[in-house]
């Protein structure tokens, strides 16, 4: 039996998975049972930054595994505490809590929200406002908050108390805080899942000064866009806004679950003991290699991954086949003439592993991937681009 049969027999039917079983990989690049090689474009939708078999990052992460692989949340650890600092000093916020995945981390940002809301405003201050074609996760409360409908189907009733609003529409969301309590505004800065889109400079400005205005709390979801994956450190940061609460994961880990909620100084003390936990949040392992990957973004480094973003952006522009390039840094959306799901099915012929977004190729590449990788691939999908669109 192989292991692609044994996995479609026991593992449960929520993956549509492509026939292709990883054995390996080394930097971009990934083998598979057969032995044919790939460049990896999509990094495990955004979570190994450092690619595979990364020096740095597996020397931080067997480390800390010889020394103590867990301890619960009952002691102190050194990587949780340093992994907090780091993060605060990066971002100015002021308190981390550490959760295992982004779900789990918007659940957080959704309770510290409502928390304050409700001690600021009254129990019946709870609406969360998102946007139409968000993402934010699977849990019933992440659903709930996610503005996608084929999402909630079948799972009925969702966690009460969330409102979608169009995206980019300021009227919109005015009118939601004039009609509802409402306890926190949530975006992401671009949304991912729903096909690489960025929200306007001015729309998230004005999103800004509404939640200040309001004393509304204003959470970002960064869990696709943080940790270097736009260029800057978080995604927000190419804004001129500044969140209250800031959610991440996917690459924070590079490729250890990991999830963080980070809160400002007007957040910081809204948990107490007990209103929040998890068992592994921040395990000293996870947390190890998460140090391993911020304490490198800095600004050269992100200069780095600016310049292969400019490279990419250039290289697709106006190509045959393709009609629009969207995202921002190495988070990119390609609209292909061809449906984007039979450009992606070429390319792993060829050899490229991309992923989706709605209608488009998505692009999460490793933010060091090699320049000679990102070339193949880039031109792999222009010449898949071309020929499927004729
Ligand atoms: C992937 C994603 C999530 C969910 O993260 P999980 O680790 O799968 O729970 C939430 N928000 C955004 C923006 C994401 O891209």
């Amino acid at each position: 039996m192989s292991f692609m049969n044994m996995d479609q027999s026991y593992v449960a039917n929520t993956y549509k998975r492509f026939s292709v079983e990883i054995v390996s990989g080394k930097g971009s690049r990934v083998t598979d049972i057969n032995g044919k090689e790939y460049v990896d474009m999509g990094s495990g939708i955004g979570v190994t930054a450092f690619g595979f078999g990364d020096e740095a990052w597996m020397a931080a992460v067997t480390e800390q595994l010889g020394k103590v692989q867990h301890t619960s949340n009952l002691y102190y650890t050194e990587p949780c505490a340093k992994l907090a600092k780091l993060l605060c000093e990066r971002t100015g916020m002021k308190k981390v809590f550490f959760a295992n995945s982004g779900a789990e981390a918007n659940e957080c940002a959704i309770k510290v929200a409502r928390k304050y809301s409700a001690m600021k405003k009254g129990a019946d201050c709870y609406t969360i406002v998102t946007l139409v074609n968000s993402f934010h996760g699977r849990t019933l409360t992440t659903l709930a908050a996610t503005g996608q409908d084929h999402f909630h189907k079948d799972f009925q009733p969702l966690t009460p108390g969330f409102l979608h609003v169009p995206a980019n529409d300021i009227a919109a969301l005015e009118a939601a805080v004039a009609e509802h309590k409402v306890a926190g505004i949530m975006m992401e800065v671009i949304q991912g899942e729903g096909g690489v889109n960025a929200l306007d400079q001015a729309y998230l400005m004005a999103a800004d000064k509404l939640c200040h205005d309001n004393d509304i709390p204003f959470l970002i979801d960064e869990v696709q866009t943080g940790n270097g994956r736009t260029g800057k450190l978080y995604g927000y940061m190419n804004f001129k806004i500044t969140p209250d609460i800031v959610s991440t994961a996917k690459g924070l880990g590079g490729g250890l679950p990991i999830g963080a909620c980070m809160m400002n100084e007007k957040m910081e003390h809204v948990l107490g003991y007990g209103d929040h936990g998890s068992t592994y949040g921040g395990n000293p392992v996870c947390c190890a290699g998460a140090i391993s990957v911020i304490e490198r973004l800095d600004d050269n480094f992100l200069g780095r991954v600016k310049r292969r973003s400019g490279y990419v952006m250039a290289a697709l522009y106006n190509a045959p086949g393709i009609e629009s390039v969207s995202g921002m840094g190495l988070m990119i959306g390609i609209k292909t003439t061809a449906p984007a799901g039979d450009v992606v099915k070429a390319c792993i012929d060829r050899g490229v592993l991309c992923l989706t977004a709605k209608d488009k190729v998505r692009l999460l590449p490793a933010l060091n991937i090699p320049m000679e990788d990102l070339e193949y691939a880039i031109e792999t999908i222009k010449a898949v681009a071309k020929e499927l669109s004729v």
